[in-house]
């Protein structure tokens, strides 16, 4: 038994991986789940209530997910004494796909977060982040439909990673000295110091994992964005590292953009996926301007962090926001919001983000009807103005819904939507 404390669900099977490297997945995938802090429990049930009623609905009783809970954060703690105990990171290794509600981050002394720890320990590289719009969702932009991107972005380098120095202490003094007497570097005195390490072999499977994504849901541009214009050994390298992969990987699909129009007259050849680059910079104007150019977009850790936040404000803010942490093996899906401790045990919250975060997990394991079903659930339901608080206050003329009536709201559209397509 892999396991120290927990015991798995008497029912279901591992998913697998077969040796072309793709997923096996069982009629009975046993999936983890951590239900989170504050808030998490309100909207893991609703989720669950959700994603058990889609696999029903469009399975009836030939498919099913064994759940099997997990411990993490304050629940984990109070429990076992352990913010991150070994169980929960066995359970993600073995079952390969897992799904987790926002975690408290603890404060003073032992880890700077547990989602980055679980990230690191993992070495979940790629954070994988959706955006689209959900019509009726109020948002700043005028076509707001206009973006529907998804965001691959590094997820264990840069100076993001934490490796950084205090400013007076001997490691960050040690560091300066060295940086100006052997490399000529000029550093104020008494600076605090942040590394920005960032590999060719990080970048590269990063990219892989992108374009292949891009292939199999036949989009057809990759963006790689980045600051090499002023950061050339890090982000430059990025950018020259990401389209020599291409090169290497990918010649007879992907098309550089410089080659667009020396070799093909400016136009994509049809079923090509355009690789082009954009300086981070440009690119928030861009996704503003010109949303309806990008597709799958690939940054490092830094600009992945805050082109996320910016992409999801374009299409009505974090609240329906999903996303997930993944390697070749394993992937755990999240909602991206945090654990809104005010409002922890009101049945209240817009528990969107974590719902829509079980789509992408659906999609990961090849269980599309059922995503379809939930996308299609959500969106009636919103159209329908039928939402929570958050919402509620936006949009006029909207029925205020608990976080359990909207995910009842859903399971009864998907209901009806299945009802529809049998008539
Ligand atoms: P937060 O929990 O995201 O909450 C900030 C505000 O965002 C809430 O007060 C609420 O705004 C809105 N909000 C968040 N989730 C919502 C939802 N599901 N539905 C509707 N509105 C929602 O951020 P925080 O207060 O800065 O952080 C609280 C704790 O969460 C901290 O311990 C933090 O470290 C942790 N955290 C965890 C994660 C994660 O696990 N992935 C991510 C971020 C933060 P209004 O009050 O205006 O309605």
């Amino acid at each position: 038994m892999p396991f120290q404390k927990l015991a798995p669900p008497a029912r279901g099977t591992a998913i697998t991986k077969g040796k072309s490297g793709a997923l096996v997945v069982p009629r009975d995938p046993i999936v983890p789940f951590v239900e989170g802090d504050g808030t998490g429990p309100d909207i893991w049930r609703a989720t669950k209530r959700v994603l058990d009623a889609a696999v029903q609905k469009s399975y009836h009783d030939e498919r099913t997910i064994e759940w099997f809970e997990v411990f993490a954060g304050e629940k984990a703690n109070n429990r076992f004494g352990e913010w991150l105990p070994a169980d929960t990171l066995t359970a993600l290794r073995l079952y390969r796909v897992g799904i987790k509600g926002p975690l408290t981050t603890p404060v003073g002394g032992g880890m700077r977060s547990i989602n980055v720890a679980i990230r690191q320990k993992l070495d979940l590289y790629a954070c994988v982040r959706p955006v689209r719009y959900f019509s009726g969702v109020p948002s700043p932009m005028k076509n707001p439909e206009k973006l529907d991107a998804i965001i691959f972005r590094e997820n264990t380098e840069d100076v993001y990673a934490g490796i950084e120095y205090e400013a007076g202490s001997p490691a960050a003094t040690k560091l300066i000295d060295f940086l100006t007497k052997n490399l000529g570097a000029a550093i104020r005195p008494g600076s605090g110091i942040g590394i920005k390490p960032m590999s060719r072999e990080a970048t590269r499977n990063l990219v892989r994992r992108a374009i292949n994504y891009a292939i199999a849901q036949r989009k057809h541009t990759v963006t790689l964005v980045h600051k090499g214009n002023i950061m050339k050994f890090t982000e430059g390298a990025f950018r020259t590292w990401g389209y020599e992969l291409a090169r290497e990987e990918f010649a007879d699909l992907v098309v550089p953009e410089e080659e667009l129009a020396a070799k093909h007259g400016g136009k994509l050849p049809p079923g090509k996926i355009l690789l082009n680059d954009r300086i981070a910079d440009a690119m928030f104007q861009q996704i503003l301007l010109r949303p309806e150019e990008y597709q799958v977009i690939v940054t490092p850790n830094l600009n992945g962090d805050y082109l996320s936040d910016a992409a999801a404000a374009q299409v009505g803010g974090l609240g329906l926001a999903p996303g997930g942490n993944m390697n070749d093996d394993i992937a755990c899906f999240e909602a991206t919001h945090g654990t809104a401790p005010k409002y922890a045990g009101q049945d209240k919250v817009n528990p969107g983000s974590m719902i829509l975060s079980g789509v992408l997990l659906l999609e990961h394991i090849g269980w599309q009807e059922a995503a379809s079903a939930v996308i299609r659930g959500l969106e009636r339901t919103i159209a329908q103005k039928r939402v929570t608080y958050d919402l509620h206050r936006q949009i006029e003329g909207a029925t205020l819904l608990k976080c359990s009536e909207f995910g009842e709201a859903i399971v009864e559209n998907i209901d009806q939507r299945m009802a529809k397509s049998l008539r």
